[in-house]
């Protein structure tokens, strides 16, 4: 296989003649695992680079009695396309499992069942009326197909409109409240209804959540991506950061690493987009590293507990108090039975912040200790002497802020730098950012740009 520079669209490009290009990636998560995995299946020379010592990214993970486990709670939709046809792509469809879940809501100090549109009629802190209307709001807002009618509405006006002020009020607001804090208003109906079509769609015949996990967590199905990367001689370096790129006779030769200059005929940037403007900074005009600083990201903060005993029966706790300091209580092992981690009971504590709060900024110690008298005003059995083990882990950029019309603020795969490219979550619009849809995007980037680059046979 050679390259072929005399084709029209290589033009910008002088890769290594008769060599097939060398595309450096930015980042080992889903995106850029993808990606490397699609172009190295086309015979391009590509290299990963990782600033974290393993690959998975904000899906990435750690070890719990010798089995990894994320850092960030983690599952699937079983209407995840692109993972899924992924997966069978690999050939590990039998390492994806299906299991029900039991949802609830922490409401007024009283926990309810939320699993099933049956368990709405017994939702007490609605009247019969809005429990009705709460149900059909779901059936309904995922018929929807014409999102862009949303594009001018908060998610609050969309929801005011629709649901009434008591379903907003009881239902709704606490969890924009607790998902985007200080953003809460000014999220957009797209990013909502979204989120309702996809969880609404999980579901069984019955009307009861599924969702999906792999075997191994979902660093094992990182791992099985970049051992097939590897297998086709793409290379994976891990503990490498980018510091910026090399720019010759205004061409991108290269990228400058902790550990060095890499040459490069073209560079997939997926990191989040603030770090993409600063490796871009020094290069290109202040209007376009201003446009990429015009997306908004909240932290996250997940407290993961392992227990000696369970906390509750749900595996989806989402926290309607404004007095408990995170949004969800997410048991794990009610999902992934307790057996996979040595019979511990795995439980996450989860909070989207911006990095200036107080919580973001807490040592782990401070943390578990912050967070104990709320968990026991929540479950007044819980003891301290059931923790055996605890992880603070934090994300500094782990949820873009999708506002009215975002589609404005989504900057093309195209920079104004020929040969750098960008894929990243903050693109992925009007869905919500996930595997499921880095996965998407990884495939995309990689065939924008094999027509950048073309191989010859
Ligand atoms: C709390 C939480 C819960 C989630 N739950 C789910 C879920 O249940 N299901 C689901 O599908 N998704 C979930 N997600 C979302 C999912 O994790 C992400 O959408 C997905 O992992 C993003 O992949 P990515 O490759 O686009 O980005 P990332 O995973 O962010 O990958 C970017 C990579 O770039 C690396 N990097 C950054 N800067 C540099 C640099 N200068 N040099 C080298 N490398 C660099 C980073 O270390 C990172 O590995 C969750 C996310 C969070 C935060």
């Amino acid at each position: 296989m050679t390259f072929n520079p005399s084709l029209p669209s290589t033009s910008k490009f002088s890769p290594t003649q008769g060599n097939p290009p060398h595309i450096v990636i930015i980042g080992g998560g889903f995106t850029g695992l993808t990606a490397a995995y699609e172009l190295t299946r086309k015979g391009y020379r590509v290299t990963v680079l990782e600033r974290d010592k393993e690959v998975g990214g904000l899906a990435g993970s750690f070890e719990v009695n010798g089995q990894p486990l994320e850092k960030f709670y983690h599952h699937w939709f079983t209407n995840d396309k692109y993972v899924m046809a992924l997966v069978e792509e690999l050939e590990a469809q039998d390492q994806v499992i299906y299991r029900p879940t039991r949802t609830g809501i922490y409401y007024a100090n009283n926990f309810f069942k939320l699993s099933s549109p049956l368990d709405l009629l017994t939702f007490k802190p609605l009247n019969w009326f809005n429990r009705l209307r709460l149900g059909l709001f779901a059936l309904w807002a995922r018929r929807i197909k014409n999102w862009r009618k949303l594009e001018s509405l908060t998610a609050k006006e969309w929801l005011l409109k629709v649901c009434g002020s008591q379903v907003y009020r009881v239902v709704w607001e606490p969890l924009l409240r607790g998902k985007f804090g200080p953003f809460a208003d000014q999220v957009s109906a797209v990013w909502f209804w979204n989120k309702v079509k996809l969880r609404g769609g999980s579901r069984n015949k019955d009307g009861a959540e599924m969702l999906a996990y792999y075997r191994g967590g979902f660093a094992a199905l990182a791992q099985k991506l970049a051992e097939a990367i590897a297998f086709r001689g793409g290379q994976i370096k891990t503990n490498i950061t980018v510091e910026g790129v090399i720019v010759e006779s205004d061409r991108l030769t290269g990228v400058k690493t902790n550990q060095g200059i890499i040459e490069a005929d073209g560079v997939i940037a997926t990191p989040a987009l603030p770090i993409i403007a600063d490796l871009l900074d020094d290069h290109l005009s202040s209007d376009y590293i201003q446009k990429l600083r015009s997306v908004d990201y909240l932290a996250n903060v997940c407290l993961v507990l392992q227990l000696n005993r369970s906390l509750s029966e749900t595996y989806w706790l989402n926290v309607n108090d404004p007095n408990f300091p995170f949004v969800g209580v997410i048991e794990h092992t009610n999902f992934e039975p307790k057996e996979t981690y040595g019979g511990q009971h795995i439980v996450y504590l989860s909070k989207y912040l911006p990095e200036s709060e107080t919580l973001y900024q807490m040592s782990d110690q401070e943390a578990l200790n912050y967070a104990i008298p709320h968990l026991k005003r929540m479950f007044p059995e819980f003891s301290r002497d059931w923790i055996i083990d605890y992880h603070f882990w934090r994300a500094r950029y782990s949820q873009p802020i999708v506002v009215r019309h975002y589609s404005r603020l989504i900057p093309s795969h195209e920079t104004p730098l020929p040969g750098f490219y960008i894929s990243t979550m903050a693109q992925i619009y009007p869905e919500d950012r996930g595997t499921n849809y880095a996965i998407r995007e990884g495939q995309k980037i990689a065939s924008f740009v094999e027509t950048q680059y073309r191989l010859v046979k």
